[in-house]
């Protein structure tokens, strides 16, 4: 197994929509999930000729290419999803809650009496969860929350603002082919992220598998017969599995955590992670087992994606949202840990397997993948 760090550019707007909202527009979202940057990826793959039809099929059935979702990059750093005890005050812009993972750490651990903020430092009491749908750097083992990242309002433009917008959008009218007129009813409404953004994202590819040093382009999202979703793709380093310095007690969930080993009972976390498949990729022995006994963080539906063997869609799950925190019975420090990360668990969906969920970073560790 290798892991490779890779980067993404949008190179046309790409349309990643979340569920239908009230209003019956689509909202985008903000990351490109897993199943979805995997399905790209192995589609490419294959096309550029570095997966052959017996590995696309084995991919299908058995799947060894695992990615992680990609996450934005803001100024040149890798972002990750809001934790759950970090807010932003509506009215002055200031961050509340536990910046610092050490801290965040120790008080998940301790437990001693975690609360939320409910004002900040002004004594505004007007929080905005960041959790989960923004993003934060880690710098200097601290969380911090851009403000470019957080959507702020333009106060008038000035000369070195050469920022990208986030979103763009764009209203279309079906046109009738007979009548070439606008069909009535056929109006839609697209949100798409702009070109020019990038993201961030780890990909395990098996040893026996190539993958390509240069720039490739993936096709994401919907509407890709149009021109839509062009992301250029292409490697900027290798990742090694981390030895735990000292013992974990508290995973950060880099993808949705869900589980579904018991499919009539499926949970939205995984109670029980046994550390020697993952450790058996990466060549480490391993036969430890570790108890997840609390997890904070948000519910949320989870797509599973298409399933391209059958053409249906998957399910939708609950699961809980990346950047939920999950504690463990007690201290781990096997080195087996560490992948992860990288692997997660594969989570058996109908007469497959799905990768990329419960990717889960050592709390203490995460400066190294953030960074
Ligand atoms: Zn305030």
């Amino acid at each position: 197994m290798k892991v490779l760090e890779i980067r993404l550019r949008l190179e046309s707007p790409l349309i990643l929509t979340r569920r239908r909202t009230a209003t019956g527009f689509l909202s985008p979202l903000r990351y490109i999930p897993s199943t979805t940057l995997r399905g790209a990826l192995v589609t490419a793959l294959y096309r550029e000729g570095y997966l052959d039809a017996a590995q696309l099929k084995r991919e299908k059935l058995s799947p060894e290419i695992v990615s992680s979702p990609a996450y934005p990059v803001s100024g040149g750093a890798r972002t990750v999803p809001a934790h759950p005890f970090i807010s932003k005050c509506k009215q002055c812009g200031e961050i509340v809650g536990e910046k610092s993972i050490r801290d965040l750490e120790r008080r998940l651990v301790d437990g001693d009496g975690f609360g939320w903020s409910v004002e900040c430092d002004k004594g505004h009491r007007a929080l905005r969860p960041l959790h989960p749908n923004e993003f934060l750097t880690v710098v200097n083992g601290e969380f911090r929350a851009d403000k470019k990242m957080l959507g702020e309002k333009r106060e008038g433009s000035s000369a070195d603002d050469d920022r990208v917008p986030r979103e763009l959008y764009s209203v279309s009218v079906a046109i009738s082919k007979s009548r070439a007129s606008g069909v009535k009813g056929l109006l839609y409404h697209y949100e798409a992220l702009s070109p020019g953004l990038e993201y961030w994202a780890t990909v395990a590819v098996p040893g026996s598998i190539d993958f390509p040093r240069s720039k490739f382009v993936l096709h994401v999202g919907r509407g890709v017969s149009r021109g839509f979703g062009m992301v250029e793709t292409w490697v900027v380093g290798g990742r090694s599995v981390k030895n735990l310095s000292n013992g974990c007690r508290v995973l950060y969930a880099l993808s949705p955590t869900l589980d579904m080993s018991n499919p009539s009972q499926p949970s939205t976390f995984p109670r029980v992670i046994d550390l020697s498949r993952a450790a058996a990729k990466f060549g480490l022995m391993s036969n430890t087992v570790v108890r997840v006994v609390r997890v904070f963080g948000r519910m949320m539906w989870i797509s599973l994606g298409w399933d391209l063997a059958s053409g249906v869609p998957r399910p939708w799950v609950v699961g809980r949202a990346a950047g939920s925190l999950l504690v463990l019975e007690r201290d781990c420090s096997d080195e087996a840990l560490g992948a992860l990360a990288y692997l997660g668990t594969v989570e058996s969906v109908g007469e497959g397997f799905l990768p990329g969920f419960n990717m889960l970073v050592p709390l203490k560790e995460l400066v190294h993948y953030a960074s």
